[in-house]
């Protein structure tokens, strides 16, 4: 495969980004091969600046669930263009979009646009802060919430001991007002809610894990989180930056039935453009400025051409039919996956996963339950899978920590072929 023009502008890029990207997993450091450097994608498909073609299965890490320039999207974003592309005042699309997300997703009475999942995770975790009067927050061992200081903490030594920054450049002092316990673990959560539930804000999680491979929470765990936070008075926040919109209309807590205090988006909800809201119970959000005292504000937040998108969009979801069809062809691709996986003999070295349009393949044995399982993966066997599908035109996550998302686009016909790549590239990885 020919990638001399994307060798040529990642070096280039690197002279003028740091690493060359703009976001780290991009540059394929851990896969060891030449990151793409995308030209024009259209349905399920992209291609590179070199001409090669792939089936896209990143998906932009999540939002493109109708596919890449879905026809109604493009069309809705050019005729809003023309008409200006920011004005920094409030717009009937924003009313439009906020409406739609209220009567989507089941607990959500009010919600606040901002630009990114990152950007609704922080100002979730100050208006939680705000309301609750308390400073502490838990969150999960491998939960990722987008690069917010008080998220990017890892467990110290004990349970209850203060949380340890994962990156240089947070002050200790940020990091040990959050906790982080295992998913999946009811006990290790109650533990420290009895401990410590008094002083503690919010539980932030993702209901279902989805940057640490794809871990399902395992049959009432949700409910349990759900009953230990409301007695304590703590704010459940569900990030459904990946979930929403993607499990079902209403997201992870419309498919599981639990009602979190307040709810993240992202991705999905902007249609490709930059886009991220938070959103929940009436009593909380109208703690937000202007309204109440935690401030909160965004000059491109409610983004005319962003809104739009977000808006053809979910249209687009709510015909019917959709998430079957998306839970169908998906099932499809595991279950092809999984008979390619024996036919090439490394079966009993995976672990597979998937909830509706989300899919992985772990390469551990393991039945992968929390972040400590998903760590036993042999990486370097996933790297050599990456390549050789990579090779064959299917674009999978260049991390063995980042999940497959299926879009409204796939054909049968990508299907059968990512299966037929599959059963090569699992042959090569067979003997690592
Ligand atoms: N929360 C979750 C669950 C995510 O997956 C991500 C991004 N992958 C974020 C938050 C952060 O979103 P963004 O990259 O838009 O800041």
């Amino acid at each position: 495969m020919n990638v001399r023009r994307s060798k040529e502008l990642f070096e280039e890029a690197k002279k003028y980004i740091p690493g060359g990207v703009n976001s780290p997993v991009r540059a394929f450091k851990s896969v060891g091969d030449t990151p793409r450097f995308i030209a024009k994608a259209k349905g399920s498909h992209i291609w590179d600046v070199d001409g090669n073609e792939y089936i896209d299965y990143v998906c932009s890490w999540g939002p493109m669930i109708l596919g890449h320039a879905h026809p109604s999207v493009v069309e809705g974003i050019k005729e809003q263009a023309e008409k200006g592309t920011s004005y920094g005042a409030p717009t009937e699309l924003e009313v439009k979009l906020a409406k739609m997300i209220v009567e989507m997703v089941p607990s959500v009475e009010k919600v606040r646009m901002v630009n990114s999942g990152t950007e609704a995770t922080m100002s979730a975790i100050r208006l939680a802060r705000g309301y609750t009067g308390r400073n502490k927050v838990i969150k999960f061992e491998g939960g990722y919430h987008g690069h917010v200081d008080a998220l990017l903490v890892k467990a110290g030594s004990g349970l209850t001991t203060f949380g340890v920054p994962t990156s240089p450049g947070i002050p200790e002092d940020f990091a040990k007002h959050t906790i982080t316990v295992p998913f999946n673990d009811i006990d290790a959560l109650k533990k420290v809610i009895d401990e410590v539930g008094n002083d503690v804000a919010a539980v932030i999680m993702e209901p279902v894990m989805a940057n640490a491979g794809l871990i399902i929470p395992e049959e009432g765990y949700l409910e349990k989180v759900r009953e230990l936070t409301a007695e304590k008075g703590i704010v459940l926040i569900f990030d459904e930056v990946i979930t929403g919109f993607r499990l079902s209309p209403g997201g992870a807590q419309q498919y599981f039935n639990i009602t979190p205090d307040l709810s993240c988006f992202g991705k999905i909800i902007g249609g490709g453009l930059p886009v991220g809201a938070f959103g929940g119970k009436k009593e909380i959000m109208d703690y937000l400025a202007p309204e109440g005292p935690v401030y909160q504000a965004g000059t491109l937040s409610g983004n005319p051409l962003a809104m739009i998108a977000g808006i053809k969009t979910l249209e687009e979801l709510q015909k019917p039919g959709v998430y079957e069809s998306l839970r169908e062809k998906t099932n499809k691709l595991s279950e092809g996956l999984k008979e390619a996986a024996k036919k090439a003999g490394i079966y009993d070295k995976l672990c597979f996963k998937q909830i509706e349009s989300i899919s992985i393949v772990y390469f551990t044995n393991k039945d992968v339950k929390n972040y400590q399982d998903a760590l036993t993966s042999n990486t370097e066997a996933y790297a050599v899978f990456f390549r050789k599908m990579l090779e064959q035109g299917v674009y999978l996550a260049p991390s063995q920590f980042e999940v497959a998302f299926m879009s409204t686009a796939h054909t049968e016909e990508d299907i059968e072929k990512t299966i037929k790549a599959a059963e090569v590239a699992f042959k090569e990885a067979a003997n690592l």
